[in-house]
């Protein structure tokens, strides 16, 4: 954890940003670069938010985000080159080996999920439809009447990048995002996003209960007492607003809270599992995919003894109501139905990275249903001038708003942001 300056008494500042994930701290750093007082207030007892590097067995992992999308225009790139931390390129999707009940699947196999990821791609993009299908119908309707290997990509797709079940994924939010080659941070891409908030004036453990806004500014509640500034940016994630862990005062105009009500929050999830050196005859890396298990499975990422499962959608759901023990205990089972019972000998230490029972996250990451790709860009938009909402799920709204659900866009979101209360501030 950098070292965060010490911010004791709430003094009243020009604008409070409640949040210190990826967008509160570029919200953060351009306001002071601006030279307004700005106040972060923070409830957990760490900054990064959704970024954030844990460990298991000693080996370090991404807890949240670990993967720089669309990394040609994704901001992280040019702010980890500034800060002189290593990116490398990801080896790609879709290499990895396929097992049933343990059985290996031969490349002939690989190569079929492949053509129906094909298809899947060629149905998101097109424009035309002659089966009479909504443009914004949900990610299963989409593949309604495709062979089984169509659907079984949907449900991939879905449930290991969005985080969610394919019945409830609009496809129009899914063309509107953006595409690209991938990065890797070895040291962290939590580590790299804390160490955004060095210098910046953060108080930790401070939730923030209650916004009281008006013309003339906003009064803000939170466990270090009331704080005035003259505009709030808000970035708590959408599932905490909708949750109304945070009241506002007068109530959010009708347009934002639809925007709050009508994304939702994914649930991608992380399981750990740290051994004693043993590979079991797996080179690093490699990626496993167990069919039938909910789990896709990376084998020893920057040669670290770790492997990580990441599991989406109803199956995390089910997963994680047994808690962490029984959530390593269900994916050793999977790894040692492949690798053979010596792994639960090999096994030193386990983790589970569930971030729907996270009352500061409340699901992993935002999803427009069916009709709701609009949503991001409506939240997006000032509320009296005087509050303004950025993070993931905006992704700064217009056209950035692509960036939807990354990293990258919270950051782009948190600029805009920055930009628009500046703006309101001077005018
Ligand atoms: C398992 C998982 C895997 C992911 N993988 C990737 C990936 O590979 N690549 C990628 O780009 N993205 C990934 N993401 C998404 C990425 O982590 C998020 O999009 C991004 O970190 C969101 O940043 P943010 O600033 O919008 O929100 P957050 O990081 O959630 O920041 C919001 C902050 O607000 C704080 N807060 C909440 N409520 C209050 C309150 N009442 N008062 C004060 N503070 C409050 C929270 O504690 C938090 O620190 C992943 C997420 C998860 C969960």
């Amino acid at each position: 954890m950098p070292a965060l300056r010490r911010t004791d008494a709430l003094a009243d500042c020009d604008v409070v940003v409640i949040g210190a994930g990826a967008a509160g701290l570029a919200a953060a750093r351009d306001l002071v670069a601006a030279g307004l007082r700005v106040q972060v207030l923070e409830a957990r007892d760490r900054v990064g938010g959704r970024a954030f590097t844990d460990s298991c067995g000693g080996a370090l992992f991404d807890a949240g985000a670990a993967y720089v999308h669309y990394a040609d225009r994704n901001p992280w790139v040019e702010i980890a080159a500034e800060l002189g931390v290593s990116l490398l390129e990801h080896r790609g999707w879709g290499a990895g080996v396929h097992f049933r009940d343990g059985e290996r699947l031969p490349e002939v196999f690989r190569r079929e999920r492949q053509r129906g990821a094909g298809r899947l791609w060629e149905l998101i993009y097109e424009t035309e439809d002659d089966r009479g299908r909504s443009p914004d119908c949900s990610l299963l309707d989409l593949v309604r009447d495709e062979p089984d290997g169509v659907l079984q990509a949907a449900l991939r797709y879905g449930r290991q990048a969005i985080g969610e079940d394919p019945e409830r994924v609009g496809v129009a939010d899914l063309r509107q995002l953006w595409e690209g080659p991938d990065r890797t941070v070895p040291s962290g891409y939590g580590a790299l996003v804390s160490a955004t908030a060095v210098g910046l004036p953060i108080r930790l453990g401070t939730p923030v209960s209650r916004i009281a806004w008006s013309a003339g500014g906003v009064r803000v509640e939170s466990g270090a007492g009331v704080l005035s500034a003259r505009a709030a940016i808000v970035t708590a994630p959408v599932g905490v607003l909708a949750a109304a862990a945070i009241a506002f005062e007068p109530a959010l105009p009708a347009s934002t809270l639809d925007a709050i009500h009508g994304l939702r929050m994914g649930a991608l999830t992380k399981v750990v599992l740290a051994f004693d050196g043993e590979r079991f005859g797996w080179p690093s890396p490699s990626d496993l995919y167990p069919l039938g298990s909910g789990f896709n499975l990376e084998l020893w990422p920057f040669d670290r003894d770790i492997v990580i499962g990441t599991i989406g959608g109803t199956p995390a759901r089910d997963l994680v109501r047994d808690g962490e023990a029984g959530a390593v205990a269900a994916m050793l089972d999977v790894f040692a139905g492949i690798v053979g019972s010596d792994a639960r000998k090999r096994l030193r230490a386990g983790r589970l990275a569930d971030w729907t029972a996270q009352p500061y996250s409340q699901g992993s990451y935002s999803y427009a249903p069916p009709g709701a790709a609009g949503l991001r860009d409506a939240l997006a938009r000032p509320v009296g001038e005087r509050l303004f909402f950025a993070g993931e799920a905006t992704s700064g709204g217009g056209d950035t708003v692509g960036g939807g659900m990354t990293v990258g866009g919270a950051t782009l979101a948190g600029r805009a942001a920055a930009r628009q209360a500046v703006a309101a501030l001077r005018a």
